[in-house]
This record gives C-alpha cells, sequence and structure tokens, in this order.
C-alpha cells in the first residue's frame, strides 16, 4: 500500500472529460450523439499554423528551447498584447507554456498553502478549485451570479479577502457562463486591491478575443497598479483552434518571473519547439481565420440563445463571450447533473450539469456551441422532445 501525500486524496478532475468519454462510448455502441459537452472549438487549426509547425521540423527544430519559450514568440506575445490591450509587457515576463492551463497550477501551487485563503469564481473552470484544494489553502467562491449578468461584484468580492488572502482569481470572458466582466467593475475592483499588494492575481483571459456584439474584454493587463502582482494567462488553444496543440503563455510579475521558470525547468523544460514556431505563425500571420470563427460561433450563439429559450422551463441569458450557453433549467423540475446524464442516455445530447463548475451551478446546464448549427439544431429539436415528455 503506498502513501501518496494528503493533496492527492482532494485533487479533482473535469467532469467534461468524463462526460466525453461516455458519450464517445455510447457512439461507439452505435448510438447517434450530439456533443455539446466539450470546450474545444470544432474547428481545424488554420493551415498556416499547421505549415509552420511542418517547416519547423523539417528545419531541424528538434531540441530544447529555453524554458520560457523562443524569445521571437515571446517578443510576438508581447507585441500582440501591445497591440490588443495598449499595454507594454516585457518578452523577459512572458512564458510559454504547455496550455493555458498549466499557468493556474503553477500559480495555484505558488500561493497555496494550508493557512492561506484563495479566492476563485463560482461557478468556474473546476480546476481552480481542484488545485486549490490540493495544495490545502481554503477555496473562497466568489459568487457569479445569473441576476448580475454571470459576472462578479467587485463590492462583495472585496468583502471575501480576509488577512489571510493570498491569490484572487478572475476570469473573463468566463467558461461556464459566457459572462464578460464590465470595465466599471474591475476598476472598482482594481481601486478596492490598492491597499492589499500581498495579493496576487491570476487573470485567465485565455477566452479573451472571444466576444460578442461589441462587447468589450477589458484585460487587466491594462492597470499599471497591478503590474508588480497580476499574472496573466492566455494561449492559443480557443482563439485559434489549438486545443490539442498544447501551447500557452503567461506573463509573470517581475517579482515571480523567475520563481516561475525554475518551476518549469524542474517540470517540463520547454514546450516542444514546433508548436512554438505554430503559435509564433498564428500571432504574426492572417488574422482572418479568427474572424471567421468568430463570425460562425455568433450565429450558432444566436441559434442556441433562441431554441434554448423556445424549451418548456428553460430560460437562458445571451453570453457576450466564450462559446458556452448557461441556461437555467430551475423550472424544468429536474436537478442539474440528473437532466444532463438523461439528456446524455436518452436524448444522446451531451452536456455539463452545472454543479460540475460548482455549488452555485446548481439549476444550470452547459452547453458548449463549438459544433455545427445543423447539430445544434439537432439537438434542440430532441432535447424539446424529451422535455415535453411527462417524467
Ligand atoms: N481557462 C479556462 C477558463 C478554460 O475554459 C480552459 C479550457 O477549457 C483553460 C483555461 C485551459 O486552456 P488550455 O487548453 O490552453 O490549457
Amino acid at each position: 500500500m503506498l502513501t501518496t501525500i494528503e493533496g492527492f486524496d482532494r485533487i479533482g478532475e473535469e467532469n467534461a472529460f468524463a462526460v466525453l468519454a461516455r458519450a464517445t462510448r455510447l457512439a461507439d455502441e452505435g448510438r447517434d450523439i450530439i456533443n455539446l459537452g466539450i470546450g474545444q472549438p470544432d474547428f481545424r487549426t488554420p493551415e498556416h499554423i499547421v505549415e509552420a509547425a511542418i517547416k519547423a521540423l523539417r528545419d531541424g527544430h528538434h531540441g530544447y528551447t529555453p524554458a520560457t519559450g523562443i524569445l521571437p514568440l515571446r517578443e510576438a506575445v508581447a507585441a500582440d498584447i501591445a497591440r490588443r490591450t495598449g499595454a507594454e509587457a516585457s518578452p523577459e515576463n512572458v512564458m510559454i507554456v504547455p496550455g493555458g492551463k498549466v499557468t493556474m497550477f503553477m500559480a495555484i501551487l505558488m500561493f497555496g498553502a494550508p493557512g492561506v485563503d484563495i479566492l476563485y469564481p463560482d461557478p468556474g473552470f473546476p480546476i481552480y478549485r481542484s488545485m486549490i484544494e490540493f495544495t490545502g489553502a481554503r477555496p473562497v467562491p466568489v459568487p457569479i451570479r445569473e441576476s448580475n449578468d454571470f459576472t462578479f461584484s467587485a463590492e462583495e468580492t472585496l468583502e471575501l479577502l480576509t488577512p489571510q488572502t493570498r491569490l484572487l482569481i478572475l476570469n473573463s470572458p468566463a467558461n461556464p457562463t459566457g459572462g464578460v466582466t464590465p470595465r466599471a467593475e474591475i476598476e472598482k475592483l482594481v481601486a478596492g486591491l490598492a491597499d492589499r499588494p500581498d495579493i496576487a492575481i491570476l487573470s485567465d483571459e485565455i477566452y479573451g478575443q472571444m466576444t460578442y456584439d461589441g462587447a468589450e474584454h477589458c484585460s487587466l493587463m491594462g492597470f499599471e497598479a497591478l503590474r508588480d502582482r497580476l499574472i496573466l494567462l492566455d494561449g492559443w488553444s480557443k482563439t485559434y483552434a489549438m486545443t490539442g496543440w498544447r501551447l500557452g503563455y503567461a506573463v509573470w510579475p517581475e517579482q515571480l518571473i523567475d520563481k516561475a521558470r525554475k518551476l518549469a525547468v524542474n517540470a517540463w523544460s520547454c514546450v516542444n519547439a514546433p508548436a512554438q514556431f505554430a503559435g509564433l505563425a498564428a500571432l504574426t500571420g492572417p488574422q482572418d481565420a479568427v474572424r471567421d470563427m468568430m463570425r460562425e460561433f455568433d450565429m450558432r450563439r444566436k441559434l442556441v440563445v433562441e431554441g434554448l429559450n423556445a424549451l418548456p422551463g428553460v430560460s437562458a441569458r445571451t453570453p457576450m463571450g466564450a462559446f458556452y450557453a448557461f441556461p437555467n433549467i430551475s423550472a424544468t423540475g429536474w436537478q442539474a447533473k440528473p437532466l444532463a446524464s438523461a439528456l446524455l442516455e436518452e436524448a444522446g445530447v451531451a452536456v455539463i450539469g452545472g454543479p460540475d463548475f460548482g455549488t452555485l451551478g446548481e439549476g444550470y446546464i452547459r452547453l458548449s456551441y463549438a459544433n455545427s448549427a445543423e447539430n445544434i439544431a439537432r439537438a434542440l429539436t430532441r432535447m424539446k422532445l424529451f422535455l415535453e415528455e411527462p417524467q
């Protein structure tokens, strides 16, 4: 019998992967399953990005790179941040990582310990809480309410701070709600944090380029006052349809970048070289594919919201970012997780129950509209038939 450290008794996971496995199993058994469960674009990575990786391999980029990534890529990330947010980031503070998720792992590991409080969005990406629990820190949920357009209240967040708070995790545009935090709320939060320089902020902006109807993504990078304690999490997975490449980046504050670099040296040495050249082509090449994908997502977003609101007992706000809808299903008479499970098993539609994203997720399910308009329409018809049936 082996005894691992206590953290492994508390570590969680993403139920989206379990739903994907079950959906795949059912499909393998011959069932027609429509997958609205998984959070990854259904598009192929744009061709010029794929070509750049192939060229990098042909050109002999087969070895280790610096732990923080190749300099041209870090420079391109800094230039991209400047172009999009107006903020100056030094390539010396940029770190290329194997997927955006790795930055949350690193940041939570850096600050989490028994006796420490870490604030995180609820409902939110499940790995925040899982990693906080792993470290033994106290997870403090920041409520993300439908009545507040699925974003945090700065006032409520500031009230949750304790002398033990060391890290505050923010995510906008948000998974699983599609909420986008308005600039005014972020400004209020930043002002309220002025007298707490001991609190680091992890801003997960992986959906930062995915907003609709002209909604502004207000990057925390734009706030000079946070510069010495902001960790920016971003990457290529969603924007460029590159989830399987495992490529992400972070901007670390001066006082943490060397610690982050050492952690990388201890764990993965560097991100695989051809993927880094692909990431460089993504940032420096044409952006039309990104615009095309967003146009398609926007069209599906409208389809999903309209379809959901036509279902008995379901009401859905129009998400302003990412590619998720988070409808309220409390008037259907179903609990969220049994409903998600019944939709998969009986109607062949994979969705995720809201409680998989936190305690405030009860009463909601998450649908990812990273599937074709045709499949979305078929899924909505199946859901309608299912919900109209007497239980
Ligand atoms: N942050 C959020 C909010 C996400 O939804 C995801 C992926 O689903 C990630 C981070 C991780 O992205 P990556 O695939 O680059 O690790």
